[in-house]
């Protein structure tokens, strides 16, 4: 907060309004569904509904309003009385119908500031760290429980299912997002709904999914195979190992995030598959599965010691399949820890 506070002279703002939730906890702790934060120079005030009255109290020490209509047209109206003249707020986490509630402050400008809350949250403290660590085996450990019980006859959806019970049985509070299991032609949808489809013998699998546990995130992406996979799946295989582990490789404190989606990319595109290559090679993750940096062409944003980032090349080939092998990773001073436990191989069952 202080650090926030520091911005404002340079974002030229007296005040700023956090509406985004996973920075509304990152900033108080509340867990809530509906909160906003308004951020002065002197304090931090927590803004939330009557069904939220216990829980404000409990998870934030500082001041909460708790309004009994909507957030926007209080804050609105506690602007108005502090006669804050300009008042930041996040332009990607506010819809114009909640703007137009906001302009009702007469007196006050407001500012779209960029994510100034989501660049402290790239660098992980230690704590957090900690709950990362302890959803990635959460993660890892419902995997290898479910890889027990795979077999031909169960659907993608029976697999995701069982995937996203077994991370609430370790103590997770659910998936982290919507889990992904293809079969067959299907692992060439790198983002694949399960489906009902039942799995054949000789079948390849693509599993990606992560847990949520006390807030943080976790992500994993494996491939299965029941019965021996072909020479050509492989071959893929082989390819893709071989872009994560450049990738990996290049991880280490300094170094700008696309560099490090070079090392896959240069590996795939020598092999012949860099246009089945399609998404970026990672992301950050913490509070959302999805933070950033992001380890892509345009992002220069130079890895720090604390960062957690996946990575995760991948090639997919219509009418055949796809290959993807994602970890979560720790940026080191010195280089980087791969958190993720589970084997790489190409699993057989
Ligand atoms: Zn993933
Ligand atoms: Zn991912």
């Amino acid at each position: 907060v202080r650090t926030l506070q520091a911005d404002f002279a340079s974002l030229a703002v007296d005040a700023i309004l956090i509406t985004h939730l996973p920075n509304v906890r990152y900033l108080t702790g509340f867990t809530g569904s509906n909160g906003a934060v308004l951020v002065t120079p002197r304090e931090m005030t927590l803004f939330t509904d009557p069904r939220y009255t216990l829980q404000a109290g409990r998870e934030y020490a500082g001041p909460v309003v708790i309004t009994k209509n909507y957030l926007l047209p209080s804050i609105a109206a506690v602007v108005a009385r502090r006669r804050l003249r300009r008042v930041g707020f996040e332009p990607l986490h506010l819809s114009y119908a909640s703007f137009q509630l906001l302009e009702k402050a007469k007196g006050t400008r407001w500012k779209p500031v960029p994510a100034v809350v989501e660049q402290q949250r790239m660098v992980k403290d230690a704590d957090e760290v900690a709950r990362i660590r302890r959803s990635v085996v959460t993660n890892s450990a419902a995997f290898q429980a479910v890889l027990k019980r795979i077999r031909p006859g169960l659907s993608e959806s029976d697999i995701a299912a069982e995937l996203d019970y077994q991370q609430r049985r370790r103590g997770a509070e659910g998936p982290a997002f919507e889990t992904i299991v293809a079969s067959g032609e299907r692992t060439a949808l790198p983002h694949a709904r399960p489906s009902s489809v039942k799995l054949m013998a000789n079948v390849v699998l693509l599993i990606d999914m992560g847990a949520s546990q006390a807030g943080y995130a976790s992500d994993m992406t494996r491939m299965v195979s029941l019965g021996p996979p072909s020479r050509r799946w492989r071959q893929l295989y082989g390819a893709v190992l071989e872009a994560q582990l450049a990738a990996l490789d290049a991880v280490r404190e300094g170094v700008p995030a696309h560099r490090v989606d070079s090392a896959a990319r240069k590996v795939l595109k020598a092999k012949g598959w860099g246009p089945q290559f399609v998404h970026s090679t990672g992301h950050g993750l913490g509070l959302e599965i999805h933070e950033a940096p992001s380890v892509r062409q345009k992002d220069k944003t130079p890895l720090r010691a604390g960062m957690v980032i996946t990575i995760e090349p991948g090639a997919y080939i219509e009418g055949f399949g796809g290959i993807r092998i994602e970890d979560t990773v720790l940026v080191t001073p010195t280089g980087h820890e791969v958190l993720t436990p589970t084997s790489k191989e190409f699993i057989q069952l």
